[in-house]
């Protein structure tokens, strides 16, 4: 999922089509001597078989047809893979002397090729950086490959929980979601990452003959937050905690697309940390849940806090509903079910793409106050083109509703025309079929971003072709 815009500084429309492929225009060189810069990484863990290389300059934007053929035949000339910050500072040294592209992935989740070496180059792999540092009463400091389930595993230990997390979290590494993602489960009670609070602190290294590390807090740290890895290579990073709260998975089915919409808004006041209504459509997809989430009733999965249970079977009742499951995680996972979590966000498209490569997905943030007769008038329209789901989340304090549609592929033209219709209806698009940050969730340029790239990456070289932001004519020796 990604942000809402933010107010235009320069209007993404205004500006040429970012290049997707070749290095030139980024001031990065295209004759680079990878024996030499082999030479120069020794003692690093360094991978340059190319089945693996190929692997390592993949992520999910196969969700995307027009993604899948843009960016296949991008692959990273070699993939080096830190496990301490010095390790990171000596790889951007090396980068910045050869002056050859470097883009850093973590557990390469990401659904818009963000860590795809567009113009090849190093690969920069975080995911041997993967402790947890230190936890601290409502806060705790990892390494940036550290996997969100491993930090979350560890707080439990202390009585407090992450904040937010994205459905991917068994595998996603931390500096993964804060560099490309946006928010996910958690977000009904804590907002966004983008939001004060949820991000403390954190250690970013600059991509230069002598690489420096920069120190980032609180909100100043928006500055490489959904920076796609364009601007530094975060090494490690602080963010909030909350108590840990034993949440109850459920599933509550419904006749009626309209009552799931109507009971997830109900339902909002309640003490919650996910609230997802899915279209009966995908319920054959659901293989586990076939008992809990049969083909005719569309369903709100939730993650609801004891206490309130009650009031959320009232307020199911009330909008025509049943309970189908009710669980707690550890009885989840005996039972051999998966948790409401990992049936939310875009574990949703996935279980459809699983079995059926023939759909894709758009990404729709709708207007407040949200309108459900906006969602029902789509779902009349499209008939079986377009499944719906949508996620009611936080964000600055305000409700906020955002849809990840499945859609049957039937060529980019009719993706356009589908989001040529969503906008006509007073939606915003984040464009997953496009690879830079502009084009796809925030719409405009983030100045204060681009400012910091001029700082952490002054010769241009992190993550070419994926910010409108960046022309070569910024870029500086250094
Ligand atoms: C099934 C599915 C469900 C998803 N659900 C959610 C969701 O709920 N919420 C959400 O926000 N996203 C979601 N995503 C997108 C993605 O999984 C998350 O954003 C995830 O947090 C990315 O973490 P990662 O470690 O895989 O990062 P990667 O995909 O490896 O990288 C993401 C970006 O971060 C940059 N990056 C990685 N490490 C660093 C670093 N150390 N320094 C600087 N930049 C870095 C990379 O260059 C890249 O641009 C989902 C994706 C899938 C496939």
């Amino acid at each position: 999922m990604d942000p809402t815009p933010l107010p235009a500084a320069i209007p993404a429309a205004a500006i040429p089509p970012a290049p997707i492929t070749g290095a030139s225009g980024h001031g990065v060189r295209d004759d680079a001597d990878w024996v030499a810069i082999a030479g120069e990484l020794q003692g690093l863990n360094v991978v340059s078989d190319e089945r693996q290389r190929r692997l390592l300059s993949k992520d999910f934007h196969w969700y995307s047809p027009i993604l899948a053929e843009q960016l296949a035949g991008c692959v990273a000339d070699l993939v080096v893979k830190p496990s301490t910050e010095a390790e990171v500072l000596r790889i951007a040294a090396v980068a910045a002397r050869h002056r050859v592209p470097i883009t850093v992935r973590g557990a390469g989740t990401g659904n818009y090729g963000q860590c795809v070496p567009l113009a090849g180059g190093l690969v920069l792999d975080c995911t041997e950086m993967m402790r947890v540092l230190d936890i601290q009463p409502g806060r705790v400091t990892a390494q940036a490959g550290a996997r969100l389930l491993d930090i979350e595993l560890a707080v439990r230990e202390t009585g407090q929980a992450l904040r937010l997390w994205p459905s991917t979290w068994q595998v996603a590494t931390i500096a993964g979601f804060v560099a490309g993602g946006f928010g996910g489960v958690g977000s009904t009670a804590h907002g966004v990452l983008r939001d004060s609070g949820n991000l403390l602190r954190c250690r970013v290294v600059t991509v230069e003959a002598e690489p420096r590390v920069i120190e980032l807090y609180g909100d100043d740290i928006q500055q490489v937050h959904h920076a796609y890895g364009s601007n530094g290579i975060i090494t490690e990073l602080e963010v909030a905690l909350s108590p840990a709260v034993d949440w109850v998975h459920v599933i509550a089915l419904f006749p009626a697309y309209g009552q799931v919409l109507d009971c997830a808004m109900a339902a909002g006041g309640l003490p919650s940390f996910l609230m997802s209504a899915v279209d009966r459509r995908f319920a054959p997809y659901y293989t586990a849940l076939q008992a809990h989430f049969p083909a005719d009733r569309h369903a709100l999965f939730a993650m609801i806090a004891p206490p309130a249970m009650d009031e959320f079977r009232r307020r199911v009742a009330s909008h025509g509903g049943t309970v189908s499951l009710a669980m707690h995680e550890p009885e989840l996972r005996a039972a051999g079910l998966p948790p409401a979590s990992e049936c939310a966000y875009n574990h949703t498209t996935l279980q459809v793409l699983k079995a059926d490569r023939s759909f894709t997905y758009l990404q729709v943030a709708y207007p407040q106050p949200f309108d459900p007769g906006v969602v029902l008038r789509q779902m009349a329209r499209w008939g079986d083109e377009v499944w719906q789901h949508q996620e009611f989340a936080m964000m600055h304090g305000e409700a906020a509703t955002f849809a990840i549609l499945l859609v049957r592929w039937t060529g980019a033209e009719r993706q356009y025309e589908l989001i040529a219709e969503i906008e006509a209806d007073g939606c915003t698009v984040f464009n997953p079929h496009v690879v830079t940050i502009e084009d796809g969730g925030m719409k405009a340029i983030d100045s204060a971003q681009i400012e910091f790239k001029k700082r952490a990456d002054p010769m241009g070289l992190m993550n070419p072709g994926k910010t409108r932001g960046w022309s070569p004519d910024m870029a500086r020796e250094a």
